[in-house]
């Protein structure tokens, strides 16, 4: 093994200097544990976000030169990278466990665009850290991948999310039910500040932390918010936003524990995430979600629930009297559901064409989801080929579809926009490729089993212009083949 836990040197000329500022060490030491990724074996790139190098001011052709791929893979730190392991707590499947924190991840540090934009840059799989439990530190070369893929089919569709920088194989095996091929992601983000990170600080009492943390997280996320109070309803418009955003694709985030919701409102932690095929609001991918607590129709009261323990955890600062604070807590936790409301109902319009409001859309937009649930029709086909015109090929009943479509008709005749806008602004929204399970698995195992990322790069490709259809790739806007419908997803651990 390689010496585990000394810190890697800095390189120290040019090449990796790095546009680092890293706020997040300057808070007091008790928020984090400083220490350098583990060392691993034989770093290989297999990914590299050359688009998203440059937006962050990083050469790509450094980050793919041998020394770049060291300190991508954790065994080499760039100059100005202060590495540490972020403190959290969180609730998982509803229980609270005091610490949880980064146990398999390093923050390197902050890099501050051209433009002013602050993002972490963090390595996750990079060895194991004072949060480690009884883990390894590590990831495998799968879920790594998987996140890859995700994030960026995420990003691709418009929806807040962390990115993925990198993507490096170890050379080392992690042990899980078998020996796997490790792997490092670097992982792009707003920050890594969690519901959990409030929770942490909030659950041993430590009212000055609480009161820096909520301080920073406004200076960096929330510079509008007038206070506390206000940075709380802030993060609730986000959280209600962004779960709206999931439905209206389908996503099924698979594992919505606090310590997973970031509290700047971005898609993070893809472990058992999946797409949904067939409309159901049972859908649950996740192996390990037995009692399908986070469902894809269960997700906006999960997001609701999620928000109220952040409330517990910012009450003391809102009053000191514990009543006064927890009906301030109460009052802002009010907004949640009617944002959420609004922001799914808004889209749900916008993937049927409308523009306009009118009475009675929430039941023609509920009524269409109810015929998919009924029909067990494709969710993402089923939006745009509507917006094409040939939906009702979709139904094996044609007739079921013909007479939700007549009211339909009815209802866009006295839209304002012609035809060919409609088309066009419902193909905007309504995605013709999603990172379907399938040919996720397919990418997966050809680069894994085969060594052979060309189904990678490729499905890579086609997610990166969801909304584009391109008839070389009509075959990935395919549901999967009737055999390989009962998907199972299994947490990244
Ligand atoms: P997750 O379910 O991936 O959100 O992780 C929950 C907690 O378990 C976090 O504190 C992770 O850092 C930690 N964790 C997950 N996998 C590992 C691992 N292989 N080694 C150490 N810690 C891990
Ligand atoms: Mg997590």
């Amino acid at each position: 093994m390689p010496d585990e836990m000394s810190l890697p040197r800095a390189a120290s000329d040019s090449a990796a200097r790095w546009p680092f500022d890293n706020s997040y060490g300057r808070l007091p030491e008790r928020f984090y544990a400083r220490l350098a990724p583990t060392a691993v074996s034989a770093p290989k790139l297999v990914k590299l976000n050359r688009p998203l190098a440059l937006q962050l001011g990083l050469d790509p052709e450094v980050l793919a030169s041998p020394e770049g791929v060291e300190i991508l893979a954790g065994n080499r730190l760039a100059e100005g990278s202060e590495p540490i392991a972020l403190a959290y707590a969180g609730h998982q499947f509803g229980n609270f466990v005091p610490q949880l924190g980064d146990g398999r991840a390093v923050l390197l540090g902050e890099v501050v665009d051209a433009t002013g934009i602050r993002r972490d840059l963090q390595l996750k799989g990079s060895g194991p850290t004072p949060f480690s439990r009884r883990g390894d530190g590590r990831a495998a070369l799968g879920p790594v991948l998987r996140e890859y893929l995700v994030s960026e089919a995420m990003h691709a569709l418009g929806i807040p999310t962390t990115r993925s920088l990198a993507a490096v194989t170890t050379g080392d095996y992690v042990y899980r039910e078998a020996a796997l091929p490790g792997a490092v992601l670097t992982r792009v983000a707003s920050s890594h500040i969690r519901v959990g990170t409030f929770q942490f600080f909030a659950a041993r009492g430590d009212i000055e932390a609480l009161r820096l943390l909520a301080d920073h997280v406004i200076a960096r996320h929330y510079p509008d918010a007038s206070g506390y109070r206000d940075l709380y309803e802030k993060v609730i418009a986000r959280q209600a936003a962004l779960v709206a955003r999931w439905l209206l694709v389908g996503f099924i985030h698979g594992v919505m524990n606090t310590d997973n919701v970031s509290i700047a409102g971005e898609t993070i932690d893809y472990g058992p995430c999946a797409f949904m095929d067939a409309y159901n609001p049972e859908t649950v991918f996740s192996s390990i979600d037995t009692y399908g607590r986070y469902a894809y129709g269960k997700q906006p009261q999960i997001g609701g629930w999620n928000m109220a323990r952040l409330g517990e955890a910012l009450m003391p600062l809102f009053a000191e009297d514990t009543d006064e604070a927890l009906k301030q807590a109460n009052e802002s936790l009010q907004t949640y559901q009617p944002l959420f409301g609004r922001a799914l109902m808004a889209g749900l319009r916008r993937k049927l064409g409308l523009s306009t409001e009118q009475d009675g859309d929430s039941e023609l937009a509920q009524d269409f989801l109810n015929l998919l649930h009924d029909h067990g029709t494709d969710f993402t086909l089923a939006f745009r080929r509507l917006g094409d015109g040939t939906a009702r090929n979709l139904f094996e009943d044609p007739a079921a579809f013909d007479a939700w479509a007549t009211r339909w008709r009815e209802r866009t005749a006295s839209e304002p926009q012609d035809e060919a806008t409609r088309r066009a602004t419902m193909h905007a929204v309504n995605p013709i490729y999603i990172p379907r399970n399938h040919r996720v698995e397919a990418a997966l195992s050809a680069a894994i089993e085969d060594g052979d990322y060309g189904p990678f790069e490729e499905l890579q490709a086609v997610l990166a212009q969801p909304y584009e259809e391109r008839p070389e790739f009509a075959a990935y806007a395919e549901p999967p083949p009737a055999d390989q419908r009962a998907y199972r997803t299994f947490c990244g651990t």
